[in-house]
């Protein structure tokens, strides 16, 4: 069965979900106190309609708890936005994902039971910063406070080697869970495999030992 969205709040990240959701043929409920911004999603989400969600009446008359899940993208109003949150809890609604604008709102948002807390301008900060820092690192994914994934472009002193001789898990405590080489993708390389400059290399490891790796070989 296709799962229902609805999406409040449709400024440049409630948009951009939005759009995303539809072009992945989902059912998506577009909802903004601004006409204007109703209006242009008319005809791109299954259905838009203007409403204040920081209304319980409203919310219950849009049937918002029979959603599989919203998602409430209200950015400057933090006060619409936590309300907002706070009834689709008290609606029941199975799945709430919230958009943060500071720390102190995604206290406030996790306290109160959102499934989950974005912070996107946070995040990507980070992400930008790290690509900054290491001209190989081409992208970072935290999977948690100590552990992440990042994409690294081998480099001409990694050239012609094999993972075990450059003995990664060994050495660095990571691995190199996939690489692409071109169009090639190769899922699990074997200890055997070659590398060679330009290759992009998926490695998975703690923060500290990912940075040990990147000082060291890149
Ligand atoms: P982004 O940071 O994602 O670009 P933005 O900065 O444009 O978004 P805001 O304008 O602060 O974000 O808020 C996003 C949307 O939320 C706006 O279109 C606004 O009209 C809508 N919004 C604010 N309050 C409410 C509310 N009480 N009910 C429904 N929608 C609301
Ligand atoms: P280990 O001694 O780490 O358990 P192993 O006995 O499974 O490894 P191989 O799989 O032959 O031995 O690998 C030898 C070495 O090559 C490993 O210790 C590791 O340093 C390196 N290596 C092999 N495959 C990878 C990989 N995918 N990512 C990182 N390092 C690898
Ligand atoms: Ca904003």
């Amino acid at each position: 069965m296709k799962k229902e969205f609805a999406v409040i709040g449709l400024g440049r990240f409630g948009s951009s979900i939005c759009r995303a959701l539809v072009e992945k043929g989902m059912e998506v409920l577009a909802i903004d106190i601004d006409e204007d911004r109703v209006n242009a999603f008319s005809n791109i989400a299954s259905h838009a309609v203007m409403a204040d969600t920081t209304d319980e009446k409203t919310l219950k008359e849009l049937g918002i708890r029979n959603f599989d899940h919203v998602i409430v993208a209200i950015g400057d109003n933090i006060q619409a936005s936590i309300l907002t949150s706070l009834i689709l809890k008290e609606l029941g609604v199975k799945h709430i994902t919230v958009k943060a604008q500071n720390d102190y709102h995604e206290k406030v948002l996790s306290k109160i039971g959102a499934d989950r807390v974005i912070h996107p301008e946070r995040d990507m900060g980070k992400r930008i910063a790290h690509q900054i820092v290491s001209n190989n690192v081409l992208d970072a994914l935290e999977l948690s406070d100590k552990h992440s994934v990042i994409e690294v472009i081998a480099n001409k002193r990694m050239d012609g080697n094999t993972l075990v001789e450059l003995d990664v898990r060994a050495k660095y405590g990571c691995n190199i869970i996939g690489m692409k080489r071109g169009e090639e993708i190769i899922v699990s390389p074997k200890a055997d495999f070659q590398i060679r400059e330009g290759d992009l290399l998926i490695v998975i490891g703690a923060n500290n030992d990912i940075e040990r790796f990147e000082r060291q070989l890149l």
